[in-house]
């Protein structure tokens, strides 16, 4: 097996999720620059919203985070999810461990899906539940297609714009949970509120929130 992937590293270099520069295969896709340069947010990591307690990113969705953002979503680097769901574990564990019964994330419609073969907060719940030893479970689902939050302008029509959208699988699932829901951006928080509202309707106790990046407007 060393073998194996020793030929396959030379085949295809790992490369860094931020960077795209070769680099030596660790735990994270990181090379020792953007382990140093990355955006953190410090102190800055809580966005808060209604309906959730406070979600937390680890980093400014700007620059290479962007970029890299950009290719998990849209140029099927999936392999991102592990290295992101590692940058994200810090935060959620200082913040809420153990204050969280089950792991979910929010949904792309059924379209969108369709189109890119794949759901990137699911790809990061999953392996981020995989690092907490907590199962992802879908229990969001996004009933109608939606004009982009970033293009919306004010919190409320942002808030207008999502209104609805989503809805609970089963309602049997949620009832008195303790839920922390993933994305893999947040902005001004209200896509994450209406998700957290949806569930807290279905019957959740609490809803909490992680996300790999901030966006600051
Ligand atoms: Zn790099």
């Amino acid at each position: 097996m060393k073998l194996i992937s020793a030929l396959l590293d030379l085949l295809f270099p790992p490369k860094c999720a931020f960077c795209s520069r070769p680099i030596v295969r660790g735990e994270l896709l990181v090379c020792p620059d953007c382990g140093r340069d990355l955006p953190r947010t410090g102190s800055m990591c809580r966005v808060t919203g209604d309906y959730f307690i406070c979600c937390v990113a680890p980093l400014f969705y700007k620059d290479k985070v962007r970029e890299s953002l950009l290719r998990y979503k849209f140029a099927a680097r999936r392999i991102y999810a592990d290295t992101y769901a590692r940058l994200m574990l810090e935060g959620v564990l200082r913040e809420f461990d153990g204050a969280f019964d089950m792991l979910t994330w929010i949904p792309v419609s059924r379209k969108r899906l369709r189109r890119r073969g794949y759901d990137q907060a699911r790809l990061l719940s999953e392996a981020l539940g995989g690092l907490l030893g907590v199962e992802a479970v879908p229990l969001l689902e996004k009933i109608r297609d939606t004009a982009a939050q970033s293009k919306m302008g004010s919190a409320e029509k942002r808030r207008a714009n999502i209104s609805g959208a989503y809805r609970v699988l089963d309602p049997e699932l949620v009832a008195d949970k303790r839920i922390l829901l993933i994305d893999d951006i947040i902005t001004t928080g209200a896509t994450m509120s209406e998700c957290a509202k949806t569930l807290l309707l279905a019957g959740a106790d609490k809803v909490m929130g992680a996300a790999l990046a901030r966006r600051r407007d």
